[in-house]
């Protein structure tokens, strides 16, 4: 699939594997910002190769806590 933030293929930033949701659950937990998604491949935290954006924890500096 493609990188949400960057529309390249997702690929793991350290295995080079590119990402693909074995089900729908996993599909919605891309978006999902309480989800952590990690590498199936080398079961590291997903993050994107290209734009080095972290698939876990998602929001982190964008949502305020105020
Ligand atoms: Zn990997
Ligand atoms: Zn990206």
């Amino acid at each position: 699939m493609r990188c949400s933030f960057c529309d390249r293929p997702l690929e793991c930033a350290l295995c080079r594997k590119v990402y693909e949701p074995p089900d729908e659950a996993a599909y919605h937990a891309l978006s999902d910002p309480e989800a952590a998604i990690d590498c199936p491949e080398c079961e590291a935290s997903l993050v994107c190769y290209w734009c080095q954006t972290p698939y876990s924890k998602l929001g982190d500096e964008e949502e305020g806590e105020n």
